[in-house]
């Protein structure tokens, strides 16, 4: 682990809790693509130093503290500068943003905002900042403005758009803002195979279709487990209840938002795509499958 991992031409990676990218813009200055927890600092700066590397730039891919954490230390210790999309850089210059979008108002003291990032940074960059070598391209799903990068190489960086299948297979439920969005960019992920395609959560590939079906079976498995759920009238707090006790997830403050958010995000598409039903019932929200909305009624 946090190995300088070459893949092509000036184009690296490195093996953090998440794949931090890095691309040489020439034999001494550096890009970071990500940059890892906060803690990670200290080790990809030290990794750094021993290449004999500067650090000029860290592209966030969004602001998650997986993905920025380390922002601000690397900055104070280098004077990088730190780039992401117009709607991440939001994120990240006020760190109440991303609790409060993800639980829709003021949190409660007992969620822990340092899960998403810890210090408002307001040093962001525009992707007008971004080394003309490199190029961002939209990766709409799992949050609002996250973004992909893709070097001189060929070596696409394409986030938290695609989740190994061992994160999948343990975790069940992976964060979604726009179901719709998620399902079009992994398919779009497909068209990439051939390239050394670089997610934050799974390994390098350059094959990446087959895990992409897997992604996908696991949304669809979703989707047919809410559908079935809905044999009756349900509010959003009734299926994130069984989606925890269906897969047997232990509840915490901060678990149990980002799986009411996804919950959420999922009943909006299931709606939208005219699969279930909702309407106001005793001024509850309720869901109920199309089938059962037909019996019913
Ligand atoms: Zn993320």
């Amino acid at each position: 682990m946090y190995e300088l991992h070459h893949l092509k031409g000036n184009t690296y990676y490195i093996d953090g809790t998440t794949n931090v990218g890095l691309y040489k813009l020439n034999d001494t200055d550096c890009v970071l693509i990500d940059c890892g927890h906060s803690e990670e600092g200290p080790v990809l700066e030290s990794l750094l130093r021993r290449y004999k590397l500067k650090l000029k730039y860290i592209v966030n891919t969004h602001s998650h503290a997986d993905h920025s954490g380390a922002n601000l230390y690397l900055m104070k210790q280098t004077g990088c500068r730190i780039v992401t999309s117009r709607i991440e850089r939001a994120f990240l210059r006020d760190s109440k943003l991303d609790i409060g979008f993800l639980y829709g108002g003021y949190p409660l003291d007992e969620y822990d905002s340092r899960l998403m990032h810890i210090d408002d940074q307001k040093e962001i960059y525009s992707l007008n900042e971004l080394p003309r070598d490199l190029h961002s391209f939209k990766l709409p799903g799992h949050h609002y403005g996250m973004i992909g990068i893709r070097t001189p190489d060929g070596v696409h960086f394409v986030a938290d758009s695609i989740v190994s299948k061992t994160l999948l297979d343990t975790q069940h439920v992976v964060l979604i803002y726009d179901v719709k969005g998620y399902l079009e960019t992994l398919n779009f992920l497909k068209t990439l195979d051939g390239n050394i395609i670089v997610p934050s959560h799974a390994p390098v590939t350059t094959e990446i279709s087959d895990l992409v079906e897997y992604n996908k079976k696991q949304i669809y498995t979703l989707m047919d487990l809410i559908v079935d759920y809905l044999d009756k009238e349900r509010t959003v707090e009734d299926v994130t209840a069984y989606i925890f006790n269906y897969y047997d997830l232990k509840i915490s403050y901060n678990k149990y938002m980002i799986i009411t958010s996804t919950i959420k995000s999922y009943l909006s598409y299931l709606s939208n795509e005219r699969r279930i039903k909702n309407y106001f019932k005793n001024n509850k929200l309720v869901f109920i499958s199309i089938e059962a909305f037909d019996d019913k009624f």
